[in-house]
């Protein structure tokens, strides 16, 4: 009785067509992606079916999504139904050619909002295992309420992050430390290098073996350099996709896995002038800092505590008791007003 009804709600591209090749996509570029086979040998070059596009970009309003009436179909179009780390399904169309016909269900994406005025979702990453967020110890100083919209954006994706600050030569190990001591608290990872002194190098190279690592953070804060000392020209490299990827409106359309011979991947996000959050509620922000979250609940006014004057509040509580650093908590405040503005 309800066989039909199951057979007619299948999508028409699910079909376990055996001329279907399985891959990654390793690299794109404006409409064109780079998928490396299960097989190996040569990148296969990709277009991508229309109605994929299709299929993909409507759900993008989804149901968790916090103002999903703004979108629009026109500007939905422009985002890429496709990412970087992507597993997907083509079919061959000639020698090292093909067509991406279905996107397999992704473990974990990062996403931020693209530039422009349109909330849209840019996908920077898929099936990411980490992300390395990489700012400088000095030159330029470091901007932590910066680094804390970073964590916010990979709270709000699930993924782990790890705080890798370069230039250490630069600063007094000692009294850098101390200033990381709001993350030690919260629980996140850090790890501190020179790449003049070769310090901390191997340390970062056992933290990207045998992962997949997208890599966030400004500009300027020697991220080139590190690289090249951790594998020869892989800076470089890196930095080539990355003058392509900066010119012009779309800024990110291009986009590259790089694959580490001590083993794990690498993609770099090039750096935007600002880090757009993306699907952060001002609401829910606080569960996004983990140090926040045991107190969320315990406030006098529950669900409704701003945990700014509020009387009774767990969190400000917590906060002069020492759980919270001041420095995140100011962060939050931060954080909150300029999302409540949108
Ligand atoms: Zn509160």
């Amino acid at each position: 009785m309800s066989q039909s009804v199951e057979l007619d709600a299948r999508p028409s591209t699910d079909f376990t067509d055996s001329s279907l090749f399985e891959g990654t996509v390793v690299r794109k570029s404006t409409g064109q992606y780079w998928v490396a086979s299960e097989a190996g040998g040569a990148l296969t070059v990709c277009s991508l079916t229309n109605l994929l596009r299709k299929q993909l970009v409507y759900p993008i309003a989804d149901p968790t999504s916090w103002r999903p009436h703004v979108l629009a179909v026109k500007e939905i179009r422009s985002v890429d139904p496709v990412a970087i780390g992507d597993r997907v399904r083509f079919l061959p169309a000639g020698p090292g050619s093909g067509q991406i016909q279905e996107v397999l269900p992704r473990r974990s994406k990062l996403s931020r909002r693209a530039a422009g005025a349109q909330p849209l979702e840019q996908v920077i990453v898929a099936n990411a295992d980490q992300v390395v967020v990489v700012f400088a110890a000095a030159q330029p100083a470091v901007r932590w309420n910066l680094v804390d919209r970073y964590l916010v954006s990979t709270e709000a994706c699930n993924l782990p992050a790890l705080l890798c600050f370069t230039k250490l030569d630069l600063v007094k190990e000692a009294d850098f430390r101390a200033e990381l001591e709001p993350y030690r608290l919260t629980g996140y990872r850090t790890l501190l290098t020179s790449s003049t002194q070769q310090v901390g190098i191997e340390e970062l190279r056992q933290a990207l073996r045998g992962k997949l690592s997208a890599l966030v953070g400004p500009s300027g804060v020697g991220k080139t350099t590190l690289l090249n000392v951790l594998e020869p020209g892989l800076g470089q490299r890196v930095r080539e996709i990355s003058k392509i990827t900066g010119k012009g409106r779309h800024t990110t359309s291009s986009l590259e896995m790089f694959s580490l011979s001590s083993g794990g991947f690498l993609v770099d996000s090039p750096g935007m002038r600002e880090y757009g959050l993306w699907n952060v509620n001002p609401n829910e922000l606080a569960s996004l800092f983990p140090e926040m979250r045991p107190y969320l609940g315990g406030c006098r006014f529950g669900a409704s505590c701003r945990h700014n004057k509020e009387p009774g509040c767990a969190v400000k509580k917590a906060m002069e008791e020492g759980a919270i650093h001041p420095r995140r908590y100011q962060s939050w405040l931060r954080l909150v007003d300029l999302l409540r503005k949108g």
